[in-house]
C-alpha cells in the first residue's frame, strides 16, 4: 500500500495490539509477546500436560497412564492459554482479528521448534491437517482460526496442509461445556473427507485449543478409522496446570492493580 493511503488509514483506525490494546503497529506488540510463554519440559511424553518442573516423577502422567488406547500418539500445544495470549486468542477467534493470526501462527511455530515439542518432529509427518469448523460458522466467522494457524505450521515445515476432515453438524463451543460433556458434544461430529489420501499417512492435527482433548481425540479417531498411520495433534495454547496460576491472593491483587 503506497505510504499516503496508510497514513490515512492509520488515522482512521490507528494500529492497536490485539493483547492489550494500545496503540502499536504489530498486532502483538513486544511487551505482550514477551509476557507469553512457551510451554518448556517437563511434559507428559504422551498428553503433553506440563509438570511442575519443581516435583520429580514418571515421564507420563496418571491419566495417560490409566488411559487405553488413544487415537492420537502425541499431544503438545506451543504456549499457555493465559494473560496476552488468551486475550489475542479471542480477538482472533471471536471478534474476527484475522490480522493476529499470523503472529499466532509464528507463535505456533517457535512452539513446535521448543523442546516439549521434541514429539513432533517435522520428519515424522506427511500431511498437515486442521480441525474443520461446521460450514455455519465458517459463514457466520468468515475463516477458520485453526486452518490459518495450520498454513502456518505446514509452510514452516514444509509439508502440505489437506482438508481432510469436515465437521458434518454444528456443535457448541467446547468452552462453554462442562469438562464432563465436552466428549458427547463432538462425537460423531466430524467425517473424513479425500480419504483416498490418507491411507498410511502420519497426519498433523492443528486447532487452537486444547483443552479436555476431547474435540482432538474425535478428530483422530476419524482420521484413523479412514486409513490414517499415525496422528499426532498440536495446539496454540492450553490451560494453564493448577501449580502455574497465581493464588487468589495474587489474583486479588491483579484485580486491585486492574492488571488482570
Ligand atoms: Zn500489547
Ligand atoms: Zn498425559
Amino acid at each position: 500500500m503506497h505510504p499516503f493511503w496508510r497514513g490515512i488509514l492509520d488515522l482512521l483506525y490507528p494500529p492497536r495490539c490485539e493483547a492489550c490494546g494500545l496503540l502499536r503497529r504489530e498486532p502483538i506488540c513486544e511487551e505482550c509477546r514477551a509476557a507469553i510463554e512457551l510451554v518448556r519440559p517437563p511434559v507428559c511424553e504422551v498428553c503433553g500436560e506440563p509438570f511442575d518442573p519443581r516435583a520429580r516423577g514418571a515421564p507420563t502422567c496418571a491419566r495417560c497412564r490409566r488411559g487405553g488406547q488413544r487415537p492420537f500418539s502425541v499431544a503438545r500445544s506451543a504456549a499457555y492459554y493465559e494473560g496476552p495470549l488468551a486475550k489475542a486468542i479471542r480477538r482472533f477467534k471471536y471478534e474476527g482479528q484475522l490480522v493476529v493470526g499470523k503472529p499466532l501462527g509464528a507463535i505456533m511455530v517457535e512452539g513446535l521448534a521448543g523442546e516439549a515439542a521434541e514429539g513432533l518432529k517435522p520428519e515424522t509427518v506427511d500431511v498437515v491437517c486442521a480441525v474443520p469448523l461446521h460450514a455455519s460458522r465458517l459463514g457466520e466467522r468468515g475463516f477458520n482460526q485453526s486452518e490459518v494457524l495450520a498454513e502456518a505450521v505446514a509452510g514452516a515445515i514444509g509439508k502440505p496442509l489437506k482438508a481432510l476432515l469436515e465437521r458434518t453438524r454444528p456443535t457448541l463451543p467446547q468452552v462453554d461445556l462442562p469438562a464432563a460433556s465436552r466428549a458427547g458434544n463432538v462425537r460423531g461430529a466430524f467425517a473424513a473427507r479425500l480419504t483416498e489420501v490418507i491411507e498410511g499417512q502420519r497426519v498433523l492435527l492443528i486447532d487452537d485449543l486444547f483443552t479436555t482433548g476431547a474435540t482432538m481425540r474425535e478428530c483422530a479417531r476419524v482420521l484413523r478409522r479412514s486409513g490414517a498411520g499415525e496422528v499426532r495433534v498440536f495446539a496454540l495454547a492450553r490451560a494453564a496446570p493448577q501449580w502455574r496460576r497465581p493464588g487468589a491472593e495474587m489474583r486479588a491483587h491483579a484485580r486491585e492493580q486492574r492488571v488482570d
